[in-house]
């Protein structure tokens, strides 16, 4: 028997021996021939294989206990001043950096300097016009290649933060430190000041031995929750895919090694964004717009989320703020307002 269906007879109840026949006819040769089980064929693994399959089990048991004791969900966001939603619009500032990292072809990477010529222009111009403070994602070296656009955007008191150097995390813990450094300093030469997060995949130790008070990388819940790992925990500010511009309108240039051909009608997203934000706002929650000036850049696409940001002001009781200060929100909180896996 196939080890994938016996572990999930087994995680779902079936005893050993005594597999239903759903799952044994569900079960698929190796050329792909469903074989249909004989009679008297339950029950043939021989002793050995049931004692390392159980093994197995027990093993991705602890592995799955242990995955969902890091994590500490924020359950009690209170939002200042009785708001109903947190919104933070970020802007991911990799441009060409993106490109180049991944060796695309040359129309791929105009496509990047599309963004750091024109679309952090707009970006910016759009989140003033609204009043809105935006976290800006940066590469260290996104600053030497569009300094003009960056400084305007640090003049204007926006919130920058680490998004690696070269947008890519090496594997060298030596290289990773010197990376992190990097773009740190470029940063705070950039502002007055050292930036406070990160978006990135970098160990959580060394982000917090950076000083960082946050990440903004992963999914494990819509409102902002805590990783614990080796007695230490870091703050993550949740995104979500259905929420980043680049999956609806990141397309591929001939040759690229893009996955996806996305040019998706910006009325669809601006529906889908909206139902988005409409059920974490009932639901008193928060919502983390992911976004990248060569792509939100576009004209049609500002002016969607032009809409959005004027529907989402019609509202009582929205937070619009930068990711450091929902961050410095979410740890002032009592623990209570969290909620941790201790089983
Ligand atoms: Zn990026």
């Amino acid at each position: 028997m196939d080890r994938r269906l016996f572990l999930q007879l087994l995680a779902t109840g079936g005893a050993l021996g005594a597999a239903p026949a759903s799952v044994l006819a569900a079960e698929q040769t190796s050329r792909g021939v469903t074989r249909h089980p004989a009679p008297g064929d339950e029950g043939s693994l021989p002793l050995s294989s049931r004692e390392s399959l159980l093994a197995e089990l027990e093993e991705l048991q602890a592995a799955t206990q242990a995955r969902r004791r890091r994590y500490c969900h924020l359950t009690q966001p209170d939002w200042p001043d009785g708001a109903k939603i947190a919104v933070n619009f970020t802007f991911d500032v990799d441009h060409v950096l993106s490109r180049t990292a991944n060796d695309e072809p040359p129309m791929q990477v105009a496509k990047g300097e599309f963004g750091g010529r024109v679309g952090a222009w707009r970006s910016l111009e759009l989140l003033e016009r609204h009043g809105i403070v935006g976290t800006f994602f940066t590469p260290g070296r996104s600053v030497d290649l569009y300094p003009a656009v960056l400084r305007e955007i640090a003049e204007r008191g926006h919130e920058f933060a680490d998004h690696m150097w070269e947008h890519y995390v090496p594997a060298d813990p030596v290289v990773q430190r010197d990376h992190m450094l990097r773009t740190r300093d470029v940063l705070t030469e950039l502002t007055g000041r050292p930036p406070v997060g990160t978006r990135s995949s970098y160990p959580d130790a060394l982000v917090l031995e950076m000083g960082y008070i946050y990440n903004s990388h992963g999914f494990a819940s819509p409102l902002p929750f805590k990783v614990r790992r080796d007695g230490k925990e870091l703050l993550n500010l949740s995104v979500h895919l259905a929420i980043d511009d680049a999956m609806y309108f990141n397309y591929g240039w001939i040759g690229s090694a893009a996955s996806a051909q996305r040019l998706s009608d910006q009325d669809l997203v601006l529906d889908i964004w909206w139902q988005a934000f409409q059920q974490q706002y009932e639901a008193g929650g928060y919502l983390n717009i992911a976004l990248h000036p060569f792509i939100i850049g576009h004209s049609a696409r500002i002016a969607m989320l032009d809409e959005l940001i004027t529907r989402m002001k019609s509202l009582p009781g929205v937070w619009f703020a930068s990711s450091e200060d929902v961050a410095r929100h979410c740890l002032a909180l009592p623990s209570e307002a969290f909620a941790c896996n201790e089983e």
